[in-house]
Parts: C-alpha cells; structure tokens; sequence
C-alpha cells in the first residue's frame, strides 16, 4: 500500500489505485494502466474527463481572472445564470460549490418563504432512501437508510415519507408545511423514477395548499435523462431546483435556481467566498452550451436507449432483474448475484461501474459515450456477470 494514504482522513473505502489522467470514457492510473470510466465521478462528468471545450474554458478564465469576490459581479457567472433562466422556467439563480450547499439554500429559501408568505411554516415533506447532500440539514433531509442515528440531534422539520405514494404526501401536510422536496428520479436510492401521475399530483397538491414544490436535479439535471431538466420530461415546473454534480463539468459547482415568486432572499440572507466564482462558472458555461447544441441531448436519449438494449440483453441472459431509468442514468437489478461483488470483478477488469444497492448496479458513463464504448463495457459486464454466476 501507499505509504501517502497514511495522512487521508478515511471517509471511503478506496481500492489501491491512484489516478493520473483522463480523458473522455477512460481513466489512467499510475500504472499505466486504463480504465473505462462509467460513473465519471458520479454522474459528474458529463462531457467526460477533461473535455477540450471545459480544458480551454478553465485554462482562458484561470490566466484572466479566478476571483474578484463574490460581493461583486463578473462575466462568466452573468453569463451562466442568464443562459440556465433563458433555459429552464427560473429567474433567478444563485452558485454554490455543491450540490448539498444548493440544496441548504433551497431550504433556507422554503423557510423564508415560509416566514414571509406562510405565518411562519417550515416543515419540508421529504422522502424515504432520498439523498440530498452531507451537510447536517441535507443528512436530515434525507432519507437514506443508516444515517437515522448519525450525528444526532438532526436538524428538525423534516417529514419523511414514501416515494411514489401521493396518500402518504397528503397524511403528512398539516399547517406548518411549507415545500415538498423530491429528486426526480432517486439517485442513491438506486435510480428510482417519480412516476409521471406522482409527479403531476404533488404539483397539484403544492399549488392545492400553498406550498412550494422543489427538485432536486443535482444528478438528473443537465441533459443526464436526455433534457436539460428532468422536470421538462415530467412537463412539471417546480418552485425551486437544485443542481449539481454536471453543471461544473468535475469542477465544484451547483446551483439554486428559483422562481420570482420563491425567490425571497434578501441581501445578507445567503453567500459564501467561491460562490459564483467565475472560473467555475467558465466551466460551467463551458459545459451548458455544449449540452445545448443542436444533437447532443437527441444523442444521451439514443446512447441510453442503446445502453438500456444492451443491459436488458444481459439480464434475460442470466436471469436478472429490470433495467431502469432514463437518459444515462440507467440501472440493473442484479437478483441474487451481489452487485457490489460485480463492482470490484469489473474493476479488476478495468471496468468502474457503481453498486448503491446490493441488488442495483448503476451506470452514469460521460454523455458523450459512444457506442463502441458502450459495446467494450456490455463485453466487460457479459464477462464479469459469467464468472459470477459459475458455481
Ligand atoms: C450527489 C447529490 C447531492 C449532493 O451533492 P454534493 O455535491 O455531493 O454535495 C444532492 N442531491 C442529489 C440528488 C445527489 O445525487
């Protein structure tokens, strides 16, 4: 082992490899040796690694200039915001280096809005296995199995209930519910889409009581489900989104983006030194309009309509489970064969992809994956899959 891994603080558990450079679908370790990558830093990288229109917008901006201040504008974060609102039903938008800060922000912004609008109503309707970020206030919000007794006392005013179950939502609004707060489509939770009629109902049920409703899009935003938005593939426009991991391109940027009418902060209510720096925004840019030129989201839809064929080929070869989700942002139960088993053979065939669940494997490659890509990981998989299954 390393002798360098002494001094890092082990919050994960890491195989022994260190990695040097990327580029696209691949990664090189140390070794030399070359890895096709399809989790890209957990859906991060969606243009791939080091992408020569991200590479130029950080090189161009880091030799012009890296950051005034936040208490003053600068192009690249004027830019960003104004291309996100001209894209998307928001108005305003305010940069943050992660995705869990986004989201600290959507809810402080439900709870001035509560106090504002709503005789001081606070309480956000979450949902069980959600996952919104590390900080204290996104661990409370979130309902991921585990993390009941970590770091108590939580942060209060969180309602957990059951996803895709609009009964469950009506129960558990009383006066002092001010927002529901869903993902799209649960991550973590191992790529569980909101169904349609679901997603319609809280509108309804949001606009019904007077309440916000907000998305977090940290993983589904930015052209992952083959639309800048998941929201408009649900043709749903929420109060609040969230975005994250994709904006910055592997760069640390995310977003809040608000409608005028929830858009209540005033001056002093929220900040932070990098945010809105403009060279992660440059880098945002940088990754926005590439997404948004004409073909590449046409392109995510075919790539993962072709990934979800080739795992769908798989499964009813070994006798697996369903594949879901959509966009690149797919998943397969794996039935009785331990996916985190799956991980770490694929792995050692040079193969990163992802195990949330013991049961669910996750598959979140560079949007601009090519077939050929594709092809070389269903191999890999095929491959991984048969030795497991041999008795
Ligand atoms: C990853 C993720 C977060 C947290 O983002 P960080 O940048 O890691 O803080 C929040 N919500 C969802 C849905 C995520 O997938």
């Amino acid at each position: 082992m390393n002798p360098l891994y002494d001094a890092i603080m082990p919050v994960a558990v890491r195989p022994d490899i260190v990695f040097t450079s990327g580029s696209g679908s691949w990664l090189t370790d140390s070794h030399g040796r070359q890895y096709l990558d399809f989790v890209q830093g957990w859906a991060v990288n969606g243009l791939g690694h080091c992408h020569p229109a991200i590479v130029s917008a950080l090189q161009q901006q880091c030799a012009t200039l890296i950051n005034p201040s936040p208490a003053f504008y600068n192009q690249p974060m004027l830019e960003l915001a104004s291309l996100l609102t001209q894209n998307s039903p928001f108005d305003h938008v305010f940069f943050t280096n992660s995705g869990a800060e986004a989201n600290e922000g959507a809810i402080k912004l439900a709870r001035k809005w509560g106090a504002l609008q709503r005789e001081g109503a606070y309480k956000i309707i979450t949902f069980d296995n959600g996952f919104h970020g590390r900080t204290l206030a996104t661990m409370s919000a979130s309902g991921k199995a585990g993390w009941e007794q970590l770091f108590e006392p939580k942060v209060p005013g969180f309602i957990k209930v059951p996803f895709n179950d609009i009964e469950a939502v009506k129960q558990a609004i009383d006066s002092q519910t001010v927002a529901i707060m869903l993902e799209p489509v649960q991550g973590e939770a191992g790529v569980i889409p909101a169904a349609q009629s679901f997603v319609e109902q809280l509108r309804a049920l949001t606009h019904q009581h007077n309440l916000l409703l907000i998305f977090d899009e940290v993983q589904t935003g930015m052209g992952r489900l083959g639309s800048l938005l998941a929201c408009q593939q649900y043709g749903v426009e929420p109060d609040i989104l969230t975005l994250g991991k994709g904006i910055g391109g592997g760069v640390p940027l995310a977003a809040l983006l608000a409608k005028k009418t929830a858009s209540c902060f005033e001056p002093g209510d929220q900040g932070g030194t990098y945010n809105g720096n403009p060279l992660c925004c440059a880098a945002g840019l940088a990754v926005l309009k590439t997404v948004l030129e004409p073909g590449f989201l046409p392109q995510v839809i075919a790539s993962g309509d072709y990934l979800t064929n080739g795992l769908t080929t798989l499964s009813s070869r070994y006798g697996l489970g369903e594949v879901r989700g959509r966009g690149l942002l797919l998943a397969l139960n794996t039935a009785s064969i331990d996916a985190r088993q799956l991980v770490a053979a694929a792995l050692e065939q040079g193969l990163l992809i992802n195990a949330p669940r013991p049961e669910t494997l996750r598959f979140m490659p560079a949007l601009t994956v090519t077939r050929h890509e594709i092809d070389r990981m269903l191999a890999i998989l095929d491959q991984v899959i048969g030795s497991c299954t041999k008795p």
